[in-house]
């Protein structure tokens, strides 16, 4: 309440975010980048992610002393902005806490919410070290640096490029040309920073931790007929689609159903349905891993049955749920797999990692539960136990171990299809799990929003 009330009076928001910088780091040494999202939790305000269309955030003051203050942030906007509007979302707090505030994403911004969004520039990209980051980038005396170092200087402080071009053009003044607002926009797109961080691979990995970390009470999980519905309907779907099978769940609806209800009897029981039995195989596998009450026990074992489930609805049901048997390449794979005589090695080696996480899970961040998922995930594709099969059952393999942890599931779009293969293949080649990890949160954050759409 003091602090709210002083910073009422500070025209400047350079300055209140100075002195609220101070006042939450001490003596301590900052550590960059800043997390808004664990500033608002320690400000004792609620915030919550929320499928906004035309805002960037909401804040909603307590109303009366047993009531906490509720902030909303937009989950369809990039991490970065999220993180900005957490830390302009904080400038609320303390300085509008007295009435409930929409931010809109464009137009106009009134003077309210111009100085927050000064605020959450100042506060992210404290002046001081801004300048630090840019001075060590002039070289030779040069007092201009390119655009590569704003893209540098942007992630080290995890916010969007152009936050960061605009901050050191009008505070530092150390970017060339013409540094008027529209024209320092349109450079900025020209420039495709986003392109420009793919192929130098940064990731936001760690700034979904941040995230991640300070929400780990809303993304827990239980199933639901919600939940099985929409990952019957969305997953597999989409799983199927990855797999390169052309069909609409409403297409397969009807013999999807008969092959369920009739198994090897159904008269769609034929090597020409593969797509509808593999679909109906799915269908069952997604049964499993949403039944309840959920199993308190893991193993990397669990995976069988699930292979099994996948081609239970195949002319031969056995074919399922059995190791590969060969070294034969499989088509379309990127990377090499283990010799078919290490399986059972390399799946006990798994199975350690697993149970070890497993008992940990309450103990860690829960981004690091998920960073092992994703490594585990990594490790089977190429361990490859399975003779078919291999991608749908340990992206399914995935979402058992999220479930079991009382974690939101995850599905993968056909959309997502290359940026994913591309960070496995990366996980491969460099043992760089970055694209991974940042893929996986992204997913955990979509599904997340969609599990909670129509509740
Ligand atoms: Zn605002």
């Amino acid at each position: 309440m003091q602090f709210q009330a002083e910073a009422k009076c500070i025209d400047d928001p350079e300055q209140l975010a100075a002195i609220y910088l101070s006042k939450y780091f001490g003596n301590q040494r900052i550590e960059y980048p800043i997390n808004p999202f664990q500033m608002l939790k320690d400000e004792g305000v609620l915030f919550s992610l929320m499928d906004f269309k035309k805002l960037e955030g909401v804040y909603i003051p307590a109303s009366g002393d047993d009531d906490i203050p509720i902030v909303g942030i937009n989950a369809n906007r990039p991490i970065t902005r999220q993180r900005f509007t957490a830390a302009h979302e904080l400038c609320h707090h303390f300085r509008d806490a007295d009435k409930e505030i929409s931010c809109p994403i464009s137009g106009k911004k009134n003077a309210i919410e111009s100085y927050a969004e000064r605020f959450a520039a100042a506060l992210l990209m404290p002046i001081n070290e801004l300048r630090n980051q840019v001075r060590r980038r002039q070289k030779n005396g040069r007092r201009y640096i390119t655009y590569d170092d704003v893209l540098e200087i942007a992630d080290y402080f995890g916010v969007s490029f152009e936050a960061c071009l605009f901050r050191i053009a009008y505070r530092v003044h150390a970017i060339d040309g013409n540094t008027e607002s529209t024209a320092l926009r349109k450079r900025a797109a020209k420039y495709q920073p986003e392109k420009e961080r793919k192929k130098r691979h940064f990731s936001y990995a760690k700034l979904y931790v941040g995230l991640i970390d300070c929400y780990r009470e809303q993304l827990s999980f239980e199933p639901s007929d919600f939940a099985r519905n929409l990952f019957q309907t969305n997953y597999i779907y989409n799983d199927s689609r990855m797999e390169g099978l052309d069909v609409t769940i409403e297409q397969a609806a009807e013999i999807v159903t008969d092959l369920r209800l009739n198994m090897q009897n159904s008269e769609y029981c034929t090597e020409e349905n593969e797509v509808y039995m593999s679909i109906a195989g799915h269908h069952d596998m997604y049964q499993d891993i949403f039944a309840v009450p959920v199993k308190d026990s893991l193993s990397v074992y669990d995976m069988f049955p699930l292979n099994k489930k996948l081609f239970s609805h195949y002319p031969y049901p056995d074919y399922g749920g059995s190791t590969r048997q060969n070294n034969t390449l499989v088509i379309g794979a990127k990377f090499e797999t283990v010799d078919y005589n290490d399986i059972f090695t390399e799946l006990s080696k798994i199975d350690a990692e697993i149970r070890d996480f497993y008992n940990r899970r309450t103990e860690m961040p829960m981004s690091e539960y998920i960073k092992h998922v994703a490594r585990i995930h990594h490790w089977i594709t190429v361990v490859h136990p399975f003779p078919e099969g291999n991608g749908r059952t340990s992206r399914a393999f995935m979402n058992v171990q999220l479930v079991r942890a009382g974690m939101v599931p995850i599905y993968i779009k056909v959309e997502d299809k290359r940026e994913y293969i591309k960070a496995l293949e990366r996980a491969d080649k460099e043992k760089d799990y970055e694209e991974l990890y940042e893929i996986v949160f992204k997913l955990i954050l979509r599904s997340y929003i969609d599990l909670n759409k129509s509740i």
